[in-house]
């Protein structure tokens, strides 16, 4: 059997495409939904996500400030910057892009940001109405993946989901998703025993975990939707996930892969948080 191909990026245009409808709607209403990225640092690929995010809101015809600082920044200047975005009624959205230098508090920048301003989804405010099955933002890559669960109406409810990971960006929220949806859901993580044993179980397996090829065609029930979340550079420049996909297409019903899965998705939830903030803020 060879995988049903769940194919993000064309998913990503399809929803773009209704988004820059939303964003018509709203203009009419005098409202532009707008989102202030903060970028502190030099990481190489911190820069090209902030890039990628800032040119998808000009794309769908969201407003959009970029914000750098240098890695040597005083927290304190990050942190009156973003009291001011919380105020600013251009912005809707404010995203702190991750990691931040060593000598910043990542949590007390995170719990700096209005809660209704969040679309990260990693405020503990959001955390824990996600937690309680009544979430406001959803964290953007595990979004994406329900998004493409909805999409291609694979049905969670009763079934057993295994996520690889247990990070506040991906693992920890997508199990909170999946429990919310019904799943019987095990997370693991890089002290579990016997993953394969645990992986083997899986109708629904998601890694990310953030090495190349890391579950193999043997890991994976046959039929099992794969979901790969990874993204890694290999040493000749190429992306590859945490899944060996040619091997696992061979093994799974349907898997998503790298590049052109998950990825395009997580920006794209991302517009659809800020646009949500900014109907929400107008009343909608
Ligand atoms: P992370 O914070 O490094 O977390 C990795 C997780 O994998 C940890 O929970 C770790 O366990 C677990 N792990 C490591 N080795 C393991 C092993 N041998 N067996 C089982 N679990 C193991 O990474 P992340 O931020 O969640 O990201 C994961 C991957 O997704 C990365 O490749 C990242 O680039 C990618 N990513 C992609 C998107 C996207 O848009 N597609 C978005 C975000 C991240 P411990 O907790 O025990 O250390």
């Amino acid at each position: 059997m060879t995988a049903q191909i769940l194919d993000g990026k064309v998913l990503a245009q399809r929803l773009r495409a209704g988004f820059r409808e939303q964003c018509g709607a709203l203009a009419v209403r005098g409202v532009r939904p707008g989102l202030a990225v903060i970028l502190v640092g030099e990481d190489a690929a911190s820069k090209v996500y902030v890039h990628n995010k800032v040119k998808a809101c000009e794309d769908v015809g969201l407003y959009s400030e970029k914000l750098v600082y240098p890695a040597d920044i005083a927290p304190a200047v990050v942190l009156d910057k973003i009291a001011e975005l919380n105020a600013d009624t251009k912005v809707h959205g404010i995203l702190v892009q991750l990691p931040l230098p060593a000598h910043f508090d990542e949590a007390a920048v995170l719990e700096a940001i209005a809660p209704k301003k969040d679309v990260d989804g990693f405020h503990a405010e959001n955390v824990g109405a996600l937690a309680q099955g009544n979430p406001r933002f959803i964290p953007c890559t595990p979004y994406g993946v329900m998004k493409m669960f909805e999409q291609s109406e694979i049905d969670l409810s009763g079934k057993e989901a295994v996520v690889i990971g247990r990070s506040n960006i991906v693992g920890k929220p997508m199990a909170l998703l999946l429990i919310n949806a019904g799943a019987t859901v095990t997370v693991c993580n890089s002290r579990t025993r016997e993953l394969r044993a645990h992986t083997r179980r899986a109708d629904i397996l998601i890694a990310a975990v953030g090495k190349p090829r890391f579950v193999t065609a043997d890991m994976i029930k046959p039929g099992a939707v794969v979901i790969d979340v990874g993204i890694n550079r290999l040493p000749d420049g190429k992306l590859c996930g945490d899944v060996d996909f040619d091997a696992a297409r061979e093994i799974a019903g349907q898997i998503t892969p790298v590049p052109g899965g998950v990825g395009p998705m997580t920006i794209t939830m991302l517009l659809a948080n800020t646009i949500e903030a900014a109907e929400r803020e107008s009343g909608k």
